[in-house]
């Protein structure tokens, strides 16, 4: 497959993705995903985003408290 964006072939890989779907932020662990190497697009396969949408909406998912640094940008 390739990248939606910049046309590089995608790269298989493993591990940990960040999703935001509905406006919330979800964290992925030992997902299978393809990643451009060149723009760093991640794309999940549709069999992976329906499990995923399933999980969330039977509420299948742990929470955890993360301290994720938040970056204050300023207007040029
Ligand atoms: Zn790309």
């Amino acid at each position: 497959m390739k990248c939606a964006a910049c046309h590089t072939e995608l790269v298989k890989k493993k591990g940990e993705i960040d999703l935001r779907i509905n406006g919330k932020l979800y964290i992925g662990r030992n997902i299978s995903y393809e990643e451009c190497p060149s723009c760093g697009e991640k794309v999940l396969s549709p069999e992976v985003s329906q499990n995923l949408y399933e999980k969330i909406k039977h509420g299948e998912f742990a929470e955890e408290t993360l301290r994720i640094p938040i970056l204050e940008g300023t207007y040029v």
